[in-house]
Order: C-alpha cells, then structure tokens, then sequence
C-alpha cells in the first residue's frame, strides 16, 4: 500500500522559535508535578470557593497520597478510579494516584450505578476514590466489581479538615486520612517505565458505542502535555536541575496569549475527559496557571469570577461559549484581560468566534481537535498571533504528529479537498483498547495510523475540518447530509441561541434532517418560527440537505464534556415516529 501523504509544510508560520519536532523526555507524569511545585512553589495553583492550594501545598498532598496508598500495598499496576467531579481534591488524588506507581482511571461523575460497575470491573479497579453524596447509589454497584477500598470525600470537606461524612461504613477510608499522611515524596514514582507502565486508563466518550478503556503508558501522558502547552506558549520541553520536566517559553510576549507563571483561568473542563486532564489539569500546572475550580456551570457565577480573578483565558467546550455570550450585561464588562480562548471537543461555529471576537477584542481564539484515543490533542489553530488561524478548521497537526483522510470504506490516502475519514499517526497514539485486541486492531493499523471515525477534510494547506462523524451522517434518499453544514448556518440566525440538526426516520426517504433549536432570551429569539428558520436555511442549501421540521428546545442535551448527545436527540425522533 501506498504511504498516505501528510502535507509536510503547512502553509502556517509555525510556532515562532519552535523547531517542527520536540524532544519528548522520557519521564513519569508525576515528574510535571514535581517541576511546578520547584517552579512555582508559592503560586496559588488552585482556587475553590475562596480556599486557595499553592503549588507547594499541592505537591505535599500528592506526595501524602501516594505515601498513603503505597502503605496500604496499592502500587505499580493497581487501577484507582476517580469517581469525582472536579474539585479541589481532585488534583492531589490524581498525581498521588500515579506518584504511588498506581494507575489513573476517571470515572463520569454521572454515570448510572449499573454503567459505573460495568466500567470499574472491565478496568480491574480495586480502589475507588468517591464522595459522600453519591455513596448511596454506588454501594450496591461495588458488590459486583473487584473494587475493594473506597476512599471518600465531600463537597463541604475542605483539605484541611475533616468534616463529618455521611454514610460511610466500616472499611471506608476518609480521604482526609490520605491527605493528612507522610508529605515527603518518598516514592518518586515507584520505578515505574514510563513507556511500558500505564498512566491512564481512560473510558471513551460514552456518546458512541461500547465504552472501551483507553491504554495511555506514561509516556503518552506526557508527551501530548507538552505537544499540546507548547504549541499554545510557544515553548520548548526541559528537565530542570532535578531531572523533572517543564517547558521553557521561547516564542515572545506579543505572540503567544499565554504566558507561564502569569495565567488565570476558570477550569470547567471535567478532568475525568482527556481535554479537562491533558489539556486543562495537566497543562495548567505545567505553565504555573492559576485555576479557579467551578465544579458546575454557572454562567452567572462565571462571569462575576473570571471579572474577579481577570482571567487570562477562557476555555472550554463550544455550549459555555454560546451561554456566557447569552449572560445579560456580558458585553459591557471590560475583557480586556483575556488574551486567549480555547474550544475543544466539538465543532466550533463561525459565527460564535466572530461573535466572541467581537466582545473579546484582544483574545487569540484557538481550536484544537482530538480524542481520548490519541491522548488528547491533535491539531490545533495557532495560538500565536501572527499565525494564519483558519476559522471553521480544527487548523494544522501539532508536533510530530501526521494526518491522512482515507477513503469511509478503507483504502490509500485521499488527496487535498477530498472528504474521508480522519487518520492520525503521532507518539500521542494509545497503545490499544483494555483486553479488545480486535477492536484495537479495527481502529490502528499495521502502519500505526489511528483510525478516528470521524469526517474530514484536509485543505491545501494542510488545515484539517470535522465535517461530521461517520455515525452522525444522515441518509437522506442515499444522500449524505452532514448535520455540521445545516448547524452551522442555523448558528448565524439571529435569535438562534443553539442548534443540533438530527435524523427523523422516515419511510420514503430514509432520514429526514430535522433541527432543534434553542431560542435566544431575546426579541429575536421570541419571533423565531419553525418557518422562519427553515426557510433561512433551506434557500442557502441544496434540495435533499433541506431541513423538513424545526422543534424548539429549552436546552440542547450536552454531555459533560460538551459534546452534544445526539444519540438523545435522535432517539426522541425515533419514539415520536413510532408513537405518532
Ligand atoms: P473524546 O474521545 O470524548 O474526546 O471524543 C473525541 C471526538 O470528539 C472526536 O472523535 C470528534 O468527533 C469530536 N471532537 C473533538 N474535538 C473536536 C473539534 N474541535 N471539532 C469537532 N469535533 C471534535
């Protein structure tokens, strides 16, 4: 078979200073902690409702877990789940957990009893890490799962002192006991390999398929950390004088909206998905950024915080974007002090970056595109200023990474333009699907690239667009309709607040797009009707894409990661079919 090509030279000024390949230290993901907490020691690295966590605090309670946990005999090998929302715990647990030699495996906070003990079984878990609220509703899930010590917290537990628990039995471990242990790094990672021993084992998704546990060796932990800090700082990989790693900005002051040591962000990024823990956990403490911890989305909340803290950046999934720009007085603030935003995990609309462009005057608006399978991140627009952002793109692959559209039902490399499936080849690539070794050979091939499922395009350039996933694609009359095109255009309504186009099944034409709509609080959103906006849309497309229904909708159903759950939408459509 032919070598599928990778445009070589996007036609993008790449990351002024920065050299095409990084060199990827071959170092545990405790390491990063260790860097930042030498780095930035006295720096606030955590806010949580007015109790702040320096880095130095936060290295000593990572290193109490980890002395905690190799006592009670978890060690190398042993899975821990993380059956938390994020909080102000979170982050201690998390690098414990690995510093212990132990490895990391998020759990949704949301998921149903039943979803949650199928996943902690086919993940092998011993420990889980929960809180007191949800005891409850997980109990009776563990019976079942090769789980045996719960470490629980809870949402008014500071880390300072213990508050009473609810509902705790015997054998429950306080997560306070674990805090409160031995602060010295006595363990430094437990002789872990970082390219062999497992960091994460992470869950995919959860809108597609089976739920499959992703295998991430250290090595890719920490590799896609950096492909993706250094790409949005402008920074170079190094080990500090203790042969732990960090980065070091090159690129210069006007360029890059972040700069280490001095960033501020609201994180609402869940840290259990690839993006909140790679890009947001992980990538923060790296560049010493302060983070304020909102566990819930509160647009309100949101604003008045990142007004308080001036936020440098803003980040997040498309849907907070769409809510904070619908936040009465949000554009009469003053904004200056963002410097950047940056989107993941869905596609972001035109529309909403000019928008937020507009209200953001001096933010770098930034997209970057991944999956859990390839760690997290694999292009991204330019996060420099003079760099060639191109909007509606998921812009260019970033460091030693390639990616080639193949044809939906296999074959060689498709040429520029050309729409196909995704498929990414890098060092951020997982090593396989937990105990699925088909499954894992249906999605990478024998030549190392990682089949993504999802639809795209790569430009003449070497700019990269989602135009869809392959299982979001409507039939209509045998035509592919991709959902992206119509929401897209839906986006640019006025008075459109929110949109998600979906198939209606339907006897003659298979599938009919249908879109649900969320109105604007606003003048223009009250005099919006199904007609108005079908026939917005429908005089800008071509016959079979044009939308047949319009239903409108309180809320867009999203998943915590900010995906739009589809699947939910689409199954209405199938029930009101059959009911009607
Ligand atoms: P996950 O493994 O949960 O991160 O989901 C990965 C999937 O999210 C990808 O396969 C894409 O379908 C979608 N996705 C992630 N980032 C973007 C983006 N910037 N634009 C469009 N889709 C995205």
């Amino acid at each position: 078979a032919q070598e599928p090509a990778t445009p070589q030279e996007p036609a993008v000024s790449w990351p002024p200073g920065l050299p095409r390949s990084l060199e990827y230290p071959l170092v545990p993901v405790g390491s990063i902690l260790r860097a930042a907490v030498r780095r930035w020691g006295t720096r606030t690295a955590f806010v949580d409702h007015d109790v702040e966590l320096t880095y130095e605090e936060l290295g000593a309670r990572a290193a109490a877990v980890a002395n905690w946990l190799a006592d009670a005999g978890v060690g190398r090998g042993d899975v821990v789940a993380v059956h938390l929302p994020n909080c102000r715990q979170y982050p201690a647990v998390y690098y414990g957990v690995m510093m212990a030699g132990a490895v990391f495996s998020p759990t949704n906070p949301l998921l149903p009893a039943a979803d949650l003990a199928a996943q902690l079984t086919d993940a092998g878990a011993t420990v889980l890490v929960t809180w007191d609220q949800v005891l409850p509703f997980v109990r009776g899930a563990l019976e079942a799962t090769p789980v045996r010590t719960v470490v629980v917290t809870g949402e008014a537990h500071t880390l300072d002192f213990a508050a009473r628990l609810e509902g705790l039995q015997d054998g429950d471990v306080d997560l306070a006991d674990l805090l409160a242990a031995d602060p010295t790094d006595h363990h430094r990672d437990a002789g872990l390999d970082p390219a062999a021993d497992l960091a994460h084992l992470a869950y995919t998704g959860g809108t597609t398929g089976v739920s499959k546990g992703v295998e991430l060796p250290h090595r890719n932990v920490v590799t896609n950390v950096l492909q993706s800090a250094c790409w949005t700082s402008g920074s170079l990989p190094e080990l500090d004088e203790a042969g732990d790693v960090t980065v070091r900005q090159v690129g210069g002051e006007d360029e890059y909206p972040t700069r280490l040591g001095e960033a501020t962000l609201i994180n609402l990024t869940p840290w259990f998905h690839a993006m909140g823990a790679i890009g947001y956990l992980n990538g923060m403490v790296m560049g010493g950024t302060t983070t304020v911890i909102h566990m819930r989305f509160d647009p309100v909340r949101y604003v008045e915080d990142a007004q308080r803290y001036r936020v440098t950046s803003i980040g997040g999934a498309p849907p907070v974007f769409v809510a904070l720009l619908q936040v009465p007085g949000f554009t009469e603030h003053d904004w200056s002090h963002v410097r950047g935003v940056s989107s993941g995990a869905a596609p972001l609309p035109v529309s909403l970056i000019e928008r937020l462009q507009a209200v953001l005057p001096n933010a770098v608006i930034g997209e970057g595109y991944g999956l859990t399978e390839v760690t997290m991140q694999a292009t991204g627009n330019p996060s420099f200023r003079s760099g060639t952002r191109k909007p509606g793109t998921v812009g260019v692959p970033v460091f030693d990474t390639e990616i080639s559209i193949r044809p939906l039902g296999g074959g060689d490399a498709l040429p520029a333009g050309e729409r196909g499936e995704v498929c990414i080849r890098g060092p951020q690539v997982m090593r396989g699907y937990a105990h699925r070794p088909e499954a894992t050979a249906e999605s990478i091939d024998p030549d190392g690239w990682f089949h993504t499922g999802d639809v795209g395009i790569l430009d003449e350039d070497g700019y990269l667009s989602i135009v869809d996933r392959t299982k979001d694609m409507l039939l209509y009359k045998g035509y592919n309709v991709f959902p992206r095109e119509l929401e897209e255009i839906l986006f640019g309504i006025p008075g459109v607040a929110g949109a998600a186009v979906v198939g209606r099944p339907d006897e003659t034409a298979g599938e009919l797009p249908v879109a649900y709509v969320v109105r604007k609080a606003d003048d223009a959103g009250a005099a919006l009707t199904a007609e108005s906006v079908m026939a917005a849309v429908n005089d800008r497309v071509t016959h079979y894409k044009r939308l047949r229904d319009v239903v409108f909708i309180d809320a867009i159903p999203v998943s915590a990661a900010g995906k739009v759950l589809k699947r939910e939408l689409a199954a209405r459509e199938r029930e009101s079919v059959a009911g009607a």
